[in-house]
């Protein structure tokens, strides 16, 4: 399967923004981003271009992506159905990357990063619904429960994530049980409760040219 296999601190440098994809090394003082916040490359430090409105349009994209980890076949697909299904397209295609289960392990503080997430479910350490689920794709619907599985619970890395997560805050669309290491999906997440720096209107613009 194809997969973004690059320095990760090189696509904040490249949008311009901190994405928050090394879980507590983004909060340190070893953030690439903070040290160097100029893009990428031998130019990057002198180059100041004017930005034109599909430019703005595709790097809102291409930093949504990477927020999420989604390659570009998969965004589109995403898009897609996102635009078939009624309400807003900008706030559904953002409720659907949001349901992704590598993200709601995530948002659960059941991983420090969503690239972290992704690698624990691949190797098989999740349920949903008391079903092993190594897809870190897999959507998740309201009322589906996630736990990390009964043989790994005991792994001394859960119980440090445990004791992490009991340090974040939970998102008010997740119920989570830290002992247990599980949590329930309440409903969908409002615009409003998500906390990630995109003007989804815009990727919207340059998927409807
Ligand atoms: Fe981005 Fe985190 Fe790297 Fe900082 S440490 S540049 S926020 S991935």
């Amino acid at each position: 399967m194809a997969r973004y296999t690059d320095a990760s601190c090189r696509l904040c440098r490249r949008e311009g923004t901190k994405l928050y994809l090394k879980g507590d090394r983004c909060y340190s003082e070893k953030c690439a981003f903070t040290r160097k916040g100029y893009p990428p490359g031998a130019h990057g430090r002198g180059r100041r271009q004017k930005i034109s409105e599909y430019g703005l349009q595709l790097r809102e994209k291409q930093k949504t992506r990477r927020i999420y980890g989604v390659l570009e076949k998969q965004f589109r697909r995403y898009f897609v159905e996102a635009d078939r299904r009624k309400g807003v397209t900008g706030e559904t295609l953002l409720q659907i990357l949001e349901s992704r289960l590598d993200n709601i392990v995530f948002r659960m503080g059941l991983a420090r990063s969503r690239a972290e997430a992704r690698q624990l479910i691949r190797h098989g350490h999740f349920a949903v619904n008391n079903q092993k689920v190594n897809i870190p794709s897999y959507l998740t619907k309201q009322g589906d429960e996630i736990s990390v599985r009964e043989g790994s619970k005991n792994q001394p890395f859960f119980k440090e994530l445990a004791e992490w997560g009991a340090t974040q805050g939970t998102a008010a669309w997740l119920d989570v049980d830290r002992e247990k290491l599980a949590g329930k999906v309440i409903r969908l997440p409002l615009r409003e409760e998500l906390d990630i720096p995109i003007s989804e209107h815009l990727i919207v613009e340059l998927y409807s040219r």
